[in-house]
């Protein structure tokens, strides 16, 4: 089933932005995440989704069939959120057959269900215990299997993982992810979090302030982010301001730089986007891109290390990751930096510099 977003406004009644002609797509089974800062608009679309909210411009619609007053019961959507929100004064297995009950299924064959379901999330041997000594993240498997248990048509998921510790918070991503992938529900997954975002979606949706920025796979939101806006919010980066020289030539300043400029003309001003990874530690002289300078501020992560390495006659420092310190000069592979406009348009724009170069495949 599809889920579709055509040109969909809310604004609240009192206060807030809601979300702003949004266009988005979820395509059958997949799992797209909609990924932006505190108050981007994430929830306000899920809650649209679900048919939590009224009074929205646009169309909203699963499987093609328009969801205007449609009510929530009827749309066949399962839910989970941050708080794991179960009832208390039910069991286990009492919570997770929940939504059977709900759709009229026999007490006997909702309990095979729901042991069923619990039995996925590896949860079986708790059935009939109550939800208030469960961990968070027991919580949060019996919300998951109580939101698929239903075989709902979409999976609408908002920060399901927000509130747990990281190691428990890497486990259900798996879990999440499996799970989905066996229901075949098309899932919208809210989160803060890029790292799950990009780890876990099949596409990323980029909101901010109500907008969708960019909705790409997460390859490409990384290599190829369609603005600087979208940079920062995917990833760790640098961005450095320069104006085109030349063709495929940027001044930045303290060096010119070779890089893809596209299509772009020259005296053009421009934003060069440089991932911390992509650095080469005291290069051989005649390497492209390469730049003296000295090693700043150095965080050591155990398999890697971020450190800022300062180029000469510059005061802005280059963030830089790898095994190996430089010395004193780096170089940037120019097939690695990433030209953006300047003033960049919040909308998609086509990609600057012709096919996404994905690395990852
Ligand atoms: P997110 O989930 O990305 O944190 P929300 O969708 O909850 O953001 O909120 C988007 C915007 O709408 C924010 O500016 C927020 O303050 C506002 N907002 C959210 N819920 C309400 C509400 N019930 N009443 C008024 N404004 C709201
Ligand atoms: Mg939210």
């Amino acid at each position: 089933m599809s889920l579709d977003f055509d040109n969909v406004s809310f604004k609240y009644p009192r206060g807030g932005h809601g979300v702003d002609a949004v266009t988005l797509a979820a395509q059958p089974g997949e799992l797209l995440a909609v990924m932006g800062r505190s108050g981007s608009g994430k929830s306000t679309l899920l809650r649209l989704a679900a048919g939590l909210l009224d009074g929205y411009d646009g169309r909203i619609a699963i499987g093609g069939d328009d969801m205007a007053g449609v009510p929530v019961w009827r749309r066949e959507v399962g839910m989970v959120f941050q708080q794991y929100a179960l009832f208390p004064h039910l069991s286990v297995v009492e919570n997770v057959a929940y939504g059977l009950r709900m759709r009229g299924v026999p007490a006997a064959q909702r309990r095979v269900h729901a042991l069923e379901m619990l039995e996925r999330v590896g949860l079986s041997s708790h059935a009939d215990r109550g939800t208030t000594m469960l961990s968070g993240g027991q919580q949060q498997r019996v919300a998951l299997a109580r939101a698929l248990v239903i075989a709902p048509r979409v999976l609408l998921l908002d920060e399901p993982l927000a509130a747990l510790d990281a190691g428990i918070r890497h486990q259900l991503r798996d879990l999440i992810r499996a799970l989905q992938r066996a229901s075949g529900a098309t899932t919208l997954l809210v989160t803060h979090d890029q790292e799950e975002a990009l780890s876990m979606a099949d596409r990323v949706a980029v909101v901010d302030g109500g907008r969708v920025l960019q909705v790409d796979t997460p390859c490409n939101l990384y290599e190829r982010p369609v603005s600087a806006q979208v940079a920062r919010f995917v990833g760790h980066s640098t961005i450095l301001p320069g104006r085109i020289r030349a063709k495929d030539m940027v001044d930045v300043g303290f060096a010119l730089l070779n890089v893809d400029t596209g299509i772009r003309r020259i005296g053009d001003d421009v934003e060069l986007l440089l991932r911390p990874e992509h650095i080469q530690p005291d290069p051989p002289v005649g390497t492209a891109n390469r730049i003296d300078g000295a090693l700043g501020e150095i965080r050591y992560f155990g398999a890697t290390q971020r450190y800022d390495f300062l180029p000469n006659g510059s005061s802005q420092p280059l963030l830089c990751e790898g095994r190996l310190l430089p010395t004193s000069s780096i170089a940037i592979d120019p097939r690695h930096l990433v030209t953006l406009n300047a003033t960049p348009d919040t909308q998609s724009i086509p990609l600057p510099n012709g096919e996404p170069e994905c690395l990852q495949s």
